[in-house]
């Protein structure tokens, strides 16, 4: 099965590259958001980040924690969204498990990156929800 991001975190298709290391490679977004749009690549492949294993994730956020912060300091970014769209009905067009980093810049104009609009919603019984939602 041939996966493009698993092709561009593998070496085999050239881009250029933030950062690489036995985990994971960080390019820049074809079609950015902001300036310094990144993407951190895992070159272990899984769907999305709802598939991923302890030790991609742990790698994966780790960077984008260092990541985050040189935006601010090197790009004078304000602040950072750092996002990852599991399945395509929230917006996953790759199927290659990645994290967005995106620096914003207040004033400056950028795109819907969640690609959410919503009416206001009704308030939910928050106690039934949080049964269904249990984690343990
Ligand atoms: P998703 O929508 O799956 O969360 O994000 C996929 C992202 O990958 C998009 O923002 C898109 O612009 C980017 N992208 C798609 N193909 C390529 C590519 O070949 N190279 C790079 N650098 N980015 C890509
Ligand atoms: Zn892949």
């Amino acid at each position: 099965m041939s996966c493009l991001f698993c092709s561009i975190a593998n070496g085999e298709i050239p881009s250029a590259t933030i950062y690489e290391d036995e985990y994971l490679r960080v390019i820049f977004d074809i079609n950015p958001a902001s300036y310094g749009h990144a993407l951190i690549i895992p070159k272990t492949h899984s769907a999305s980040l709802l598939e991923a294993d302890d030790e991609t994730l742990e790698h994966v956020f780790k960077t984008a924690r260092k990541l985050g912060n040189k935006m601010i300091s090197e790009l004078g970014a304000e602040g950072v969204n750092v996002i990852a769209n599991c399945k395509e009905a929230a917006g996953q067009t790759i199927d290659h498990f990645h994290v967005h980093v995106i620096p914003r810049y207040t004033g400056q104009p950028e795109k819907d990156v969640l690609h959410i609009s919503q009416d206001e919603l009704e308030k939910p019984d928050f106690e039934a929800l949080a049964v269904k939602l249990a984690l343990n």
